[in-house]
C-alpha cells in the first residue's frame, strides 16, 4: 500500500558561504491518507523548512534540496516550478499561523475563495459562490453568505483562520500542511480549529501534516508524531506510544512542558534550559547533548536512529539499557 506522502532522507543545505550549512539533515517519514502527523519541535528545529521543501517552495539560490519526496508515488524533488504549482493548491494545500498572509486585504473573503475554486475548475462565479458558502458553513463560520462578503480585516482571528482552511480545502487537497495554525488563537478557538482538522480526515479523507511546537496540540490531534531537533529526527512513532513511553530525553522535556488539563496550574512550567543550536554551530555527536540531563561520553558520537518499542529514536540510552529515562520533573534542573 503506497503512502500518501513518503519522505526519504530529505536534506536542505544552505550553500554559498565558506561552509555548507545543513538546515534539514536526513529526515524520513510517511503520512497516510486520513491521518494526522504532528511535526514537533522548538522554533529553529527545521519544521517549517521541511514543510516548504515538501511543497517545493525552497526554489532559491543557495538552497539545495536533496533526497526524495514522493506524493502519491510521484517524485516531487527536482520537478519544475510549473509542475509543482499544479500540485500545490490542487493536491497539497498549506495553511499558516497568520491568515493575513493567505488573503489579500482588498478583496472579500468570498471573492478570494471563489477565485481559488475557479483557478482549478471551469465553473461559473455563481456556482463557485455556492461552493464557497457551503465550505464556510462546514468550517463552522456563522452566517456564511454574509461573512463571504466581508473583507479579511473585518473578521476575528478565529474566523479568518476558518476562512483560510475553507480556501485551502476548496480544491479537495489530498494533503493539508498546517504550520502552527492555532498558535495565534486563544484556547477556546484553538480547540475549535483542532476539532476542525480532526474532522477533515473523516469528512475529506485528507492527510494532515500538523506543524507545532506544542505537545498539548499533538496530544489533542495527532495519530503519529515526528519530533525534530536541530534539523534532525529525535524520535518518531505513534502518538500514544510517545506519550506513554517517550524514549528521547528531548521528547520527555517537551511532554513536561504541557500545562495540565485539570487541577491547579503550576506557577511555572518546567522548560528546557538553553536553546537549540543554530544549524551553523551544531555540536558534533548528539545535537541535544548540551541541554541533555543524560549526556555522557558515548553522546559525542552522532546517535543513529534505532527502532525501540513502537518508535524510532536517535539516542544512545535505549541501546545502553536505560530504556526509559526518568521523567524530568518540575523544579529539578
Ligand atoms: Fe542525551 Fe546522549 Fe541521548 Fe543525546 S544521545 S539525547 S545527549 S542521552
Ligand atoms: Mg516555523
Amino acid at each position: 500500500d503506497m503512502p500518501l506522502l513518503d519522505v526519504r532522507d530529505l536534506r536542505v543545505t544552505l550553500t554559498g558561504s565558506e561552509k555548507d550549512i545543513t538546515l534539514v539533515d536526513s529526515v524520513s517519514f510517511t503520512a497516510g491518507a486520513g491521518e494526522i502527523l504532528g511535526l514537533v519541535g522548538e522554533s529553529g528545529s527545521g519544521k517549517s523548512v521541511t514543510a516548504l521543501a515538501i511543497m517545493g517552495l525552497l526554489d532559491m539560490p543557495g538552497l539545495v534540496v536533496s533526497g526524495s519526496v514522493r506524493f502519491r508515488g510521484r517524485e516531487l524533488v527536482g520537478l519544475s516550478q510549473r509542475a509543482l504549482r499544479h500540485v500545490r493548491g490542487r493536491e497539497i494545500a498549506m495553511i499558516f499561523q497568520d491568515p493575513m498572509t493567505a488573503f489579500t486585504p482588498v478583496y472579500t473573503i468570498g471573492w478570494q475563495i471563489d477565485e481559488a475554486i475557479r483557478a482549478h475548475e471551469k465553473i461559473s462565479r455563481r456556482d463557485a459562490r455556492t461552493r464557497t458558502v457551503k465550505l464556510l458553513n462546514e468550517m463552522g463560520v456563522p452566517d456564511p453568505e454574509r461573512t463571504a462578503n466581508r473583507y479579511p480585516h473585518q473578521l476575528s482571528g478565529g474566523l479568518r483562520q476558518r476562512a483560510m482552511i475553507a480556501m485551502a480545502l476548496s480544491c479537495n487537497p489530498a494533503l493539508l500542511i498546517a504550520d502552527e495554525p492555532t498558535t495565534a488563537l486563544d484556547v477556546t478557538v484553538q480547540a475549535q480549529i483542532l476539532d476542525l482538522l480532526r474532522g477533515l480526515r473523516h469528512d475529506y479523507g485528507s492527510g494532515v501534516l500538523l506543524i507545532t511546537h506544542d505537545m498539548g496540540v499533538v496530544a489533542e490531534t495527532c495519530d503519529d508524531v515526528l519530533v525534530l531537533y536541530s534539523g534532525r529526527m529525535a524520535e518518531t512513532g505513534p502518538a500514544a506510544a510517545l506519550f506513554a513511553r517517550p524514549a528521547h530525553p528531548y521528547t520527555t522535556a517537551l511532554l513536561d512542558s504541557i500545562p495540565p488539563l485539570t487541577g491547579p496550574r503550576p506557577a511555572r512550567l518546567p522548560s528546557i534550559a538553553g536553546v537549540p543550536p543554530s544549524p551553523a554551530a551544531r555540536p558534533s555527536g548528539c545535537a541535544f547533548a548540551p541541554r541533555c540531563h543524560y549526556a555522557h561520553a558515548s553522546c559525542t558520537t552522532k546517535p543513529p536512529l534505532i527502532v525501540w518499542e513502537e518508535q524510532e529514536v536517535a539516542c544512545v540510552l535505549p541501546t545502553e539499557g536505560h530504556a526509559l529515562p526518568p521523567r524530568i520533573t518540575a523544579g529539578e534542573t
